[in-house]
Parts: C-alpha cells; sequence; structure tokens
C-alpha cells in the first residue's frame, strides 16, 4: 500500500535536491565588477533564494510525509486524523493534511 506514493516522494525528493543544489551553486559563483552587472545579478540572486525557499519547503512536506509513512500514517490528516481523500493524495503524495484542515491552514 501508498509504495508508488513512496516512490513518488523519494524522485521528487532528488529532483528537489538537485534543483537546490544547483541554485545555490549559481548563487555563489557569479560577482561581476560591473556595477550595472551587479544589479542584474543581485535581481537574479533573489529569484533564485526564493526558489531555494519554495524548493526547501516542499522538501520539508516530503519529509514530513515520508515520516508519516514510516510511521504507518500515511494518508491520514495529521490534525484532525480523518482520512485524507485518495484523489488528493495522488495529486499531491506529499500531503499530510486533509483538505479541509488545509484550506482552513491556509485562510
Ligand atoms: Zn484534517
Amino acid at each position: 500500500m501508498y509504495e508508488e506514493h513512496r516512490t513518488q516522494l523519494e524522485s521528487l525528493k532528488k529532483e528537489l535536491e538537485i534543483r537546490i543544489v544547483k541554485a545555490r551553486a549559481s548563487l555563489s559563483s557569479r560577482r561581476s565588477a560591473d556595477w550595472s552587472e551587479q544589479a542584474t545579478e543581485r535581481e537574479n540572486d533573489e529569484v533564485l533564494m526564493e526558489l531555494v525557499r519554495e524548493a526547501e519547503e516542499e522538501m520539508l512536506q516530503i519529509k514530513r510525509a515520508l515520516a508519516t509513512m514510516d510511521a504507518g500514517k500515511y494518508g491520514q490528516c495529521t490534525k484532525c486524523g480523518e482520512d485524507i481523500n485518495p484523489q488528493r493524495l495522488s495529486a499531491m503524495p506529499m500531503s499530510t493534511l486533509c483538505i479541509r484542515c488545509a484550506t482552513e491552514h491556509s485562510s
């Protein structure tokens, strides 16, 4: 049960790790002497930082989902304990909240 989801989560995690490493690498590698180029680089860096933040946030969610899997509680809402809709899990295997709790959380 849920082996497909685990495989999906593991490969997603690897993808994110690569994305984070790449973004970090291009962050530190460039330092132009040209003032106007520096401004452009700073803007690019901000975009990259944002990407890293998003990827790390997603990574956290995946790790949380994998942890619930290891605990044998995958597919249950970590907040209210209700079963998470299987369709929601297929679309977003890193979900650890049911739709209701996720909506409450974000609003
Ligand atoms: Zn819930």
